[in-house]
């Protein structure tokens, strides 16, 4: 049963590791705080977590679990499940609109909605993703260390995380799923370290279970990997902050100085939809930095 609240001091809008760790200063800090959640994190298919000090190896969903339990016992802070589909500006703050037919008012706004990845149309693709068609070295290289490993991906974007995998796996191929660019320095660096580049376009991933096995290409050739990483464009998993006027840098992250705050004054914004440094860890401190500076600015406007 939600207790009843006219107007909260801030609403969060996305619940998942950034949203949690704002709720944690602004519950601390005695602030009514709603958190809606429509719970469908990015790492939601990914066996094991890691790189985050104290959680290394926990499922997504452990950590999840202990920050939202660590959180609720706050009694300030208001948890509901919901999708926020429109945001209203009000004179004295927001009013927040979610598909389930709900509306609150908050004087604050924090998105921390995340990014949705756009998986290209590659048979096998989508069911690998996350357990061994990966994105990120430091999350799961290690657990493929050794291991034979290509990269999907183009230009520079490839030679970086070559550069990076390099360290890990000396059974390296580029598949650049069509006409490599690589230029004179770059295909340098490349013979030095033996990658190979594979330019033949992806017919299907075979997998066991999400474990990649095979690549078949589309000339009918194939070959065995254990391990795939991948540079796959992304969107804001919300459009509002965009539809509200918060500016989006040109990668399409939502604009936020050191504070977590957008360019539209009383919303900040924080974790993957306002940066390229994808992780728990990220998303924790910038969820907490974004907590701390909402709860300052209604301190000032009172104080
Ligand atoms: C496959 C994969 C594996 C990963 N593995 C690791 C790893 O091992 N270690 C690591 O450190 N990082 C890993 N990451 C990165 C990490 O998962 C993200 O950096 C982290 O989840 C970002 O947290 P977040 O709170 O910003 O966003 P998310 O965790 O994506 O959560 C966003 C939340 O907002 C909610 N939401 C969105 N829009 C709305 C709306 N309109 N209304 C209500 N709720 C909304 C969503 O439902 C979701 O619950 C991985 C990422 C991927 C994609």
């Amino acid at each position: 049963m939600m207790k009843e609240v006219e107007i909260y001091d801030v609403i969060i809008i996305g619940g998942s590791y950034a949203g949690l760790s704002a709720a944690l200063a602004l519950g601390r800090s005695l602030r009514n705080v709603l958190i809606i959640d429509s719970g469908i994190p990015c790492n939601r298919q990914t066996p094991y977590s890691h790189n985050f000090l104290t959680q290394d190896g926990k499922t997504p969903l452990e950590i999840a679990t202990i920050g939202k339990e660590q959180v609720a016992q706050y009694e300030t802070v208001q948890f509901h499940e919901d999708q926020v589909i429109k945001v209203k500006l009000l004179p004295e703050g927001f009013e927040v609109i979610t598909a389930g037919g709900n509306n609150f008012k908050a004087r604050k706004l924090i998105f921390a909605t995340g990014v949705k990845d756009i998986l290209p149309d590659i048979k096998g693709f989508a069911a690998c993703w996350g357990i061994s068609v990966i994105h990120c070295p430091y999350c799961h290289g290690y657990e493929f260390r050794h291991k034979k490993t290509g990269i999907i991906a183009r230009g520079d974007r490839a030679l970086h995380l070559a550069s990076l995998v390099n360290n890990l796996t000396d059974q390296l191929s580029i598949l650049t799923v069509g006409e490599a660019d690589f230029k004179g320095e770059q295909l340098d660096k490349l013979g030095r370290n033996h990658i190979d580049v594979i330019e033949t376009e992806i017919a299907e991933i075979i997998h066991d279970a999400g474990q990649v096995k095979e690549v078949i290409f589309k000339d009918g050739t194939s070959q065995r990997f254990d391990a795939i990483y991948a540079a796959v464009p992304f969107v804001q998993h919300a459009l509002i902050p965009n539809k509200l006027g918060c500016e989006l840098t040109e990668q399409g992250h939502i604009k936020v100085d050191n504070f977590q705050k957008t360019t539209i004054p009383g919303i900040y914004a924080c974790g993957d939809n306002s940066t390229m440094m994808r992780s728990v860890a990220s998303a924790v401190s910038t969820g907490n930095i974004a907590g701390a500076i909402a709860n300052m600015e209604l301190t000032l406007e009172r104080f």
